[in-house]
């Protein structure tokens, strides 16, 4: 398959979570242009994210809800639960680590890190957390596959390499920082400081907005 847009694989998650309510309303058949209308693109948008995986549906009578939800679950690698751990749990570490909902996608933080020994052994969400150093150890015993780095800027580097090193091959990088990774090594930036930014630029040009292709 050739590569997929960035912007593509993030639809398919919007998708995925129309399709989740549709099907809790019991709705069994949706469209394109119902799809592309929740999720503010064009109908010619979501058929051709979709045509990156293959064929879904029919000519003329849409999607079949629960199916296409499957498929979507299934490209998006959904159908098995993942592991992940937290590297810093001072303010934003600790929220996600009492974030009560992250179970429910079958995403459970098995481990928690931190250097501060005033934090070593405290709980939060069930988690406890471990100091650095018993990261390699911990990060093998538990599966982990993915990290989440909320250490400050100028600790993440070593913190993705940490995690690297113990096997991890998917970082949630808090830190407002570009981090170096392996090519195996896929990094999702987070980063609300950037949204801020840019909604400062389209307040001031929404003339500049792209429009739906
Ligand atoms: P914080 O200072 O409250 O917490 C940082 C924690 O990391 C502390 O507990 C500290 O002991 C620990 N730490 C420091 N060095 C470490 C290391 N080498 N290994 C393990 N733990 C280490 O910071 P915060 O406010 O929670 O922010 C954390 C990070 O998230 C910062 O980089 C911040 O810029 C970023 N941030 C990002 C967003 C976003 O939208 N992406 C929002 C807020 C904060």
């Amino acid at each position: 398959m050739s590569s997929v847009p960035t912007a593509t694989i993030s639809r398919l998650v919007t998708y995925l979570r129309i399709l989740g309510r549709l099907e809790a309303q019991g709705v069994k058949k949706t469209s394109s242009e119902h799809l592309a209308d929740e999720a503010q693109v064009s109908a010619f948008q979501v058929r051709k994210d979709l045509a990156y995986f293959g064929r879904f549906g029919t000519r003329g009578a849409g999607y079949t809800v629960p199916t296409l939800r499957r498929e979507l679950r299934r490209i998006l690698g959904l159908t098995r639960p993942w592991s992940a751990a937290i590297v810093g749990v001072g303010r934003l570490g600790e929220a996600i680590l009492n974030y009560p909902n992250l179970g429910d996608y079958d995403f459970a933080i098995k481990g928690a890190f931190d250097i501060d020994p005033n934090k070593v052994g405290l709980e939060h969400g069930g988690v406890k957390i471990s100091h650095l150093d018993d990261l390699p150890r911990i990060i093998r015993e538990k599966g982990v596959d993915i990290g989440l780095v909320t250490v400050p800027q100028a600790a993440a580097q070593g913190a993705a390499d940490a995690l690297v090193r113990a096997g991890v091959r998917g970082i949630l990088n808090f830190a407002p920082t570009i981090l170096e990774v392996p090519h195996d090594v896929h990094v999702e930036p987070v980063d609300f400081m950037a949204g801020l930014k840019r909604l400062s630029f389209y307040i001031l040009n929404p003339q500049l907005r792209e429009e739906l292709a």
